[in-house]
């Protein structure tokens, strides 16, 4: 066996790569590729933060490669066309590739494994490379998926998973395989992270230095910022699953314990996918709603998407998924129940406002998260309504989360800024907020109408 090509999809990094590390052990070269897939830009995945984080995800993997002598070959195109061109120009025997779970991944590994049958070239499929427990290595009796989590994790967590494997001492790629330049985008959001496995690797251990241990207690503290920020790392696999959870567990406590079973929700909501990719559009229970839509509701989702629905704590997080690209768990929590629930608006039209600008946008968990917040998906509880003003007392007590990201709202102290509906006249007018978008009592009452609960 004498080359091999590794293609990186979600799981840009060198540590803890299996494709890798089997593709090192077997050739005598490996070619580390990346395509720039077309599919993705048609199919509107490609948003402008998540391809800033990708470009410096890029460089990394690059200068990774080449403190070990050798370099990443980047390509754009159809990725079958581009991966079978590059096993011929590099004359590959194998392709190694990590298994995913979204209709698209599953269906370019199927595209891929027949077009390099043609070419006599071997691909092999690579296992927990994007989730710690593999999609469908753990099952119920009589189906294919988990479809409550509580049973899920009970199992998850007695899986063995496979040892962390180290990064490659020295990667040798062939000649003569060209690559595009690297390439340079810009996010649209300013306070957007920087990507890249440096930095998800540092980000991991000042976590599990300074923050992990407080998690439990902290974790939905709005202002206290206390969650580990490693979402767009997972997303891109800078950094693995697989080690993040056992360095989590290395860590040990009620914090680690915690995060772990955060980490969990992550694989539920892949092995759901795996089994149903329709859910990314289509919703899994279907409760036969009919929702509002743009067509209906149209000034009621901008002022949703502009962060300026008259409830301070779902303005806060709409405007801080707009700056930074990136929410905390109980604002998206809080924002895609108002959405859904308060204004009654079809979950795809959140979903994918929320993909247009997450740097962590994920269809395995995004679009799953929005269908267990709207009542579609797989919570047990599906027509809970979570009332703005509750949350803002209980998760931002002082309200300061609320006036960081509401500048209008800054001067007002304490828990009163959560409802500047009840200053007086001129006070009220001088704050220069908008008034509630929708009654809460209104909005509750045309769900349960909706869902026929009376
Ligand atoms: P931490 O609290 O530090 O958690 C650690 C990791 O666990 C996260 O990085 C994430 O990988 C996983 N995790 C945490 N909470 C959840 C959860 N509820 N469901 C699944 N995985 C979880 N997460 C995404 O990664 N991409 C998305 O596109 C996405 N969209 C969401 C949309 C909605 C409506 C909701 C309610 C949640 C969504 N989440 C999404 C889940 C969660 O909000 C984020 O993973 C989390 O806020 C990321 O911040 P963190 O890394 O600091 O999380």
């Amino acid at each position: 066996m004498n080359v091999s090509v590794v293609l990186f999809t979600s799981d840009l990094r060198l540590h803890d790569h299996p494709p890798l590390r089997a593709a090192s052990a077997g050739a005598r070269e490996v070619v580390p590729l990346f395509v720039r897939d077309r599919a993705v830009d048609a199919a509107g995945f490609a948003a402008p933060n998540r391809l800033a984080f990708l470009a410096d995800c890029l460089r990394d993997l690059d200068a990774g490669l080449r403190e070990r002598g050798g370099r990443l070959v980047v390509r754009s195109g159809d990725v079958v066309e581009e991966v079978c061109r590059v096993a011929t120009e590099a004359g590959a025997d194998e392709v190694h590739l990590a298994a995913d779970v979204s209709r698209y991944a599953q269906q370019r590994e199927k595209r891929l494994r027949h077009a390099l049958r043609a070419e006599g070239v071997r691909l092999h499929v690579h296992d927990a490379v994007t989730a710690a427990v593999a999609p469908g290595a753990v099952t119920p009796a009589g189906s294919d998926h988990f479809a409550v989590f509580t049973p899920y994790f009970r199992r998850w967590t007695q899986e063995r998973s496979r040892d962390v494997l180290g990064a490659p001492r020295a990667v040798r790629v062939p000649d003569g395989v060209g690559s595009e330049q690297l390439p340079v985008y810009r996010g649209v959001s300013e306070g957007l992270a920087a990507g890249g496995e440096r930095a998800g690797r540092a980000g991991l251990a000042a976590w599990l230095r300074h923050g992990i241990s407080a998690y439990a207690e902290r974790h939905d503290d709005l202002a206290g910022d206390a969650t580990s920020r490693l979402s767009p790392h997972l997303h891109f696999g800078t950094l693995s699953p697989v080690e993040v959870v056992q360095r989590a567990r290395t860590a040990g406590g009620a914090g680690a314990e915690a995060f772990v079973r955060q980490l969990a929700w992550r694989e539920f909501h892949r092995q759901v996918l795996a089994a149903r990719p329709d859910a990314a559009v289509a919703d899994y229970r279907p409760r036969h709603d009919r929702w509002r839509t743009e067509l209906t509701a149209r000034e009621d989702i901008d002022a949703w998407r502009e962060g300026r629905t008259g409830y301070p704590v779902v303005d806060a997080a709409m405007r801080q998924l707009r700056h930074e690209g990136w929410m905390h768990n109980r604002g998206r929590l809080l924002t895609a129940s108002f959405l859904t629930k308060s204004l009654y608006v079809d979950w795809r039209i959140g979903a994918r406002h929320f993909l247009d600008l997450l740097v962590d946008g994920d269809v395995a968990n995004n679009q799953l998260n929005w269908q267990w917040v709207a009542g579609t998906g797989t919570d047990t509880r599906p027509n809970r309504v979570l009332s703005p003003v509750a949350q803002a007392r209980r998760f931002d007590p002082d309200g300061a989360y609320v006036r960081r990201w509401v500048p209008e709202l800054a001067g007002i102290e304490g828990a009163a800024v959560h409802q500047p509906w009840k200053l007086r006249g001129p006070d009220r007018a001088a704050v220069g907020y908008p008034d509630p978008v929708v009654e809460l009592s209104d909005g509750l009452a045309r769900f349960r109408r909706a869902r026929g609960l009376g």
